[in-house]
């Protein structure tokens, strides 16, 4: 591992040898590696210039725009913590999370700055805001004004980062879990923590393919639509981190939208996609995917949330390319595990085993004692991925890291080998009467039925039984399934404890957060 990048200022280092290489893509723009390395290294000294010092804080808040990458290598390189926020929040959340932080420089778009703004006077830390594609407004500057349009990065003149000492140890991000189960928590990552990921993910393939006997496949330079948010953590360091270090293009979207994704494919001959399995599930659901040219996907990767087996199947059937599945968590700086072809069409229940540097264990409930091997319990792990703690939390810091280790909150099994077997998130699980449900195993169950696309066991307040299962699903356009028919086909497969008692029905997809993650505590309005 000696010869790794192990900070952010030797990765972009080595992105820039990519040279005259498509870095990203959105519309009509086209970013080279070194005119996006000669915006880091203009936007670097202007955040010295305006005081940004080691270890301040600089928050990063727009979509997916070329300027996000820029941002982000021009903050980490001078040693700044970089703050992705929730492009979803709204105005007081995304308040919240310039305060959590104490922000000192907040680098913006332009509907973002519109729902700041308002709340400027209560953000005593924040001297700065830059607004990238915006009129000038007062309070901000234009990120325009220091850098030109992405279109003319590459004319900007060549330089290098300004001077910084960074140790692999130093804080380089703060990224805020999903809020599935609570308050959203800054976990602290170092850049030690980052660069693991693009180890993970140059050689977990190499990896698997050694395991299997097969000869590690040639690196190859690969373009990839990036569908989900660079402010999740997984987008970030697997996605951007990854492609930066192998020179692979990134290809941008406004808005996750399939038919333009199907557009972007064709154009673009894009290779890999993915991020979570929603957006597997809506391109391989969608009407007019037989209307274009989707020949070049190699690989579909998601993780994030769980996957039904059903989903890896239609992937190598009906798109002809390799499913692959990661489980992580903003904790661990994403990935931690990876089950990818083959192997995840031998296993398509598995997140697969543990990345090359990391450990897992599955301990009891009580966090005491270790459990043997199929054994239900709490996922626990570790590895140089696992970020210091939280910020500004230190009862929830205290609760979650233990000696190098975090707890996860999810169930879990392991195999003989090592693989992971996702169960549930525990605060998911239905206990019914005493009876546990996992909630996943009738969720999959339901998708294997022919007219499911979309599956949500929750569970509902019964008097003596305590809570029982209860499903919300969406049907594919054109299909039907009754409440009842569904009940026999889960009843047909499964204990008869584990059958929801009131299946209820959505017309859109169910809801989900930035992440892709289903909403599970807004859904018991369906059965009031
Ligand atoms: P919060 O911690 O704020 O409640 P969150 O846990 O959803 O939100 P993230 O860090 O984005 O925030 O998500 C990590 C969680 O996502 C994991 O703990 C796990 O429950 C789920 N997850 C991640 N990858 C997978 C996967 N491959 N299969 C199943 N679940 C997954
Ligand atoms: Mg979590």
């Amino acid at each position: 591992w000696k010869n790794a990048p192990d900070n952010l200022r030797q990765v972009a280092m080595v992105a820039r040898m990519h040279g005259e290489r498509a870095f990203a893509v959105y519309e009509d723009e086209r970013v080279t590696y070194e005119g996006w390395f000669r915006a880091v290294a203009r936007l670097a000294a202007e955040l010295r210039a305006r005081g940004v010092e080691k270890g301040d804080r600089v928050a990063l808040a727009m979509h997916n725009l070329p300027e996000w990458p820029v941002a982000f290598f021009a903050a980490t390189t001078i040693g700044a913590i970089c703050v992705p926020l929730n492009a979803w929040w709204t105005g007081p959340e995304l308040a919240f999370g310039l305060a959590n932080s104490g922000t000192k420089l907040l680098i913006c778009d332009a509907e973002r700055w519109d729902r700041i703004a308002p709340h400027r006077g209560e953000l005593r830390d924040l001297d700065t805001v830059i607004v990238a594609r915006g009129d000038r407004t007062e309070g901000a500057e234009r990120l325009e004004d220091i850098l030109g349009s992405p279109k003319d990065y590459a004319a900007l003149p060549a330089s290098e980062l300004p001077d910084c000492q960074i140790a692999p140890e130093d804080e380089a991000t703060i990224f805020y879990t999903s809020g599935t189960t609570g308050q959203p928590k800054g976990a602290l990552g170092t850049h030690r923590n980052l660069c693991t990921n693009i180890m993970s993910s140059a050689y977990n393939g190499a990896f698997a393919a050694l395991r299997r006997g097969e000869e590690p496949p040639a690196p190859a330079q690969k373009v990839g639509l990036v569908v989900i948010p660079l402010f999740h953590v997984t987008a970030c360091s697997a996605g951007l981190m990854g492609y930066a270090v192998a020179g692979h293009t990134m290809v941008f979207m406004h808005k996750w939208d399939p038919v333009e994704a199907f557009q972007l494919i064709e154009r673009e001959k894009v290779n890999l996609t993915g991020g979570v399995p929603t957006i597997a599930w809506q391109l391989l659901e969608h009407p007019e995917r037989a209307n274009y040219d989707l020949s070049s996907l190699e690989a579909i990767a998601y993780g994030g949330a769980p996957a039904a087996p059903e989903l890896v199947r239609k992937i190598h059937e009906e798109f002809g390319a390799l499913p692959a599945n990661g489980w992580g968590m903003t904790e661990t700086m994403a990935t931690v595990t990876g089950n990818s072809s083959e192997d995840y069409l031998n296993r398509p229940d598995s997140c697969g085993p543990p990345v090359a540097v990391a450990d897992l264990k599955i301990m009891s409930d009580d966090g005491a004692s270790e459990l043997p091997v199929g054994e239900v319990g709490e996922l626990w792990a570790r590895g140089p991925m696992v970020v210091k703690g939280y910020w500004n939390r230190p009862e929830a810091t205290a609760e979650t890291f233990i000696q190098g280790w975090v707890r996860t909150g999810d169930l879990a099994k392991l195999d003989d080998e090592g693989w992971c077997y996702i169960v549930d998130r525990a605060k998911d699980m239905i206990i019914r009467g005493g009876e546990n449900i996992y909630s996943s195993e009738v969720e999959n169950v339901l998708y294997d039925h022919p007219a499911v696309t979309d599956a949500a066991l929750v569970g509902i307040p019964h008097k003596t039984l305590g809570e029982e299962p209860a499903a919300v699903v969406h049907l594919a356009p054109g299909m039907s399934a009754s409440e009842s028919e569904l009940r026999e086909w889960v009843a047909a497969r499964l204990a008869k404890f584990k059958v929801p008692v009131r299946v209820a029905f959505v017309e859109d997809t169910l809801p989900r957060n930035a992440n892709g993650k289903i909403l599970k505590k807004d859904l018991g309005v369906f059965f009031e």
